[in-house]
């Protein structure tokens, strides 16, 4: 856990969110600002700042977390129509939260480019 992290304190429940899937390894929640009519975030429990940060043994972990996206999805009702994942990297990729986190996002359609 790092001090000062707010996604390490949602990942210990000193901050508590609407839990939507956990797991020893990852917790997924919704997002406060959502940008879709579902907006949901997954992150790791281990702090990790972003894919540029992570380590090679981090990658059984990384697996996980895309292993278990698409049910967190099916979950949400994402199944059929689809639905969006974008991890944000840095300042050019729009990363305001600097521990790792994957967005899905659905239930509107996705226009592509993105911004
Ligand atoms: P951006 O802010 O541009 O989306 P990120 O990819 O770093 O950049 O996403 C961080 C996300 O975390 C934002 O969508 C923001 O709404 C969300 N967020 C920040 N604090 C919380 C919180 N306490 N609970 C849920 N979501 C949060």
């Amino acid at each position: 856990m790092q001090q000062d992290c707010i996604f390490c304190k949602i990942a210990s429940k000193d901050i508590p969110v609407n839990t939507v899937y956990e797991d020893e390894q990852l917790i997924a929640f919704p997002d406060i600002n959502p940008v879709a009519p579902v907006h949901l975030l997954v992150i790791p429990k281990k702090h990790i700042a972003n894919i540029l940060e992570s380590a090679p043994e981090d990658a059984a972990l990384l697996g996980h977390i895309m292993a278990t996206i698409p049910k967190i999805a099916a979950t949400a009702g994402l199944a059929e129509d689809g639905f969006r994942t974008i991890i944000n990297t840095k300042d050019n990729g729009g990363q305001t939260v600097y521990h790792l986190h994957f967005h899905i996002l659905g239930g509107r359609f996705m226009t592509w480019p993105p911004g």
